[in-house]
């Protein structure tokens, strides 16, 4: 299988501290990399972790709260410093065209690179695809307009039985017909059914990151099955009153919606600069959803 993982370089909420970032990932598929939001002080955490910023050549904000792009216009303005020509694509709320805008065009800075943007509160669906992956973006329920996003691997070829090949010797196009589901035709005219010569495919991975939202059932259709489940989880279930007020999830929030989506791994994040210590949110949300994981700064969780 090719690497399929999301390193998380902010898990924190709101405030930066001493111990935690405002939220940023980096997702890597077979060496393609994703940013997934930018909070502020997300190029220190790439230098941090050594993860390097080439190869970005997409980025995704969730929504328009400071710790989720603060840290953007920054990043930008770094690719445009160390002469990167190539177009950078941002998938975002329509407003973040402005606020770039103003900023570049006060420091009077014209980039080398084109900025293509993909206004995620003007469109419905998909949003990025590739020969490999899709990502289909989905209402969060946010104090402003927010977007959760699933990446998804295609559907993979079905895989051809070596003891066919050796007997058959199929044609490049042959085995490329089977691999899509098709049976084989021999010379003489008869025909073996494409389950008897190939095996299932590998299974297709996700990985859905939802932040920020309240408890919110209405995005499970979305994220049914997905592999890896980041949900934020600011609040543990002592703090559920401002989890509500303030449109945020606690730990036991965030497990409830793995387990009715099927997730088979839940990743926590998002955290309250107040609670230092993570482990009630991991003990509430393994209550609900035991395949929880605490997500940690600068460490990459396969997918
Ligand atoms: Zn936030
Ligand atoms: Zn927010």
């Amino acid at each position: 299988m090719v690497p399929f993982n999301v390193t998380v370089l902010g898990n924190g909420s709101a405030v930066p501290t001493s111990f935690q970032n405002p939220t940023s990932q980096l997702l890597n598929y077979n060496g393609k990399r994703f940013l997934i939001d930018c909070g502020e002080g997300t190029q220190m955490q790439m230098i941090k972790y050594n993860t390097g910023h080439k190869h970005i050549d997409n980025i995704f904000i969730s929504h328009l709260h400071g710790d989720h792009y603060f840290g953007l216009i920054g990043f930008l303005n770094t690719l445009h410093l160390f002469g990167r020509t190539k177009p950078v694509n941002i998938y975002a709320p329509s407003q973040i065209k402005e606020i770039i805008d103003v900023q570049l065009s006060a420091a009077n800075t014209k980039l080398k690179f084109e900025i293509k943007y993909t206004f995620t509160d003007k469109i419905e669906g998909v949003i990025y695809e590739d020969n490999n992956i899709t990502v289909e973006h989905f209402p969060l329920n946010h104090r402003i307009t927010a977007y959760g996003f699933v990446f998804r691997e295609k559907q993979k070829e079905r895989k051809l039985k070596k003891s066919f090949v050796e007997k058959y010797s199929p044609s490049i196009e042959q085995m490329h017909k089977i691999k899509q589901g098709a049976d084989f035709i021999s010379a003489e005219g008869n025909v073996i059914k494409n389950d008897e010569i190939t095996d299932p495919p590998e299974p297709s991975r996700s990985y859905a990151f939802c932040s920020d939202t309240a408890y919110y059932e209405e995005i499970i259709p979305y994220i049914k099955g997905v592999t890896l489940l980041y949900h934020e989880a600011t609040f543990d279930n002592s703090q559920q009153d401002i989890a509500t007020e303030k449109y945020h999830s606690t730990a036991a929030d965030a497990a409830r919606i793995a387990l009715k989506a099927e997730a088979k791994k839940l990743l926590l994040g998002h955290y309250s600069a107040r609670l230092k210590d993570r482990s009630p949110l991991l003990k509430e949300a393994c209550e609900v959803f035991p395949e929880t994981v605490l997500s940690e700064e600068g460490k990459t969780y396969e997918i």
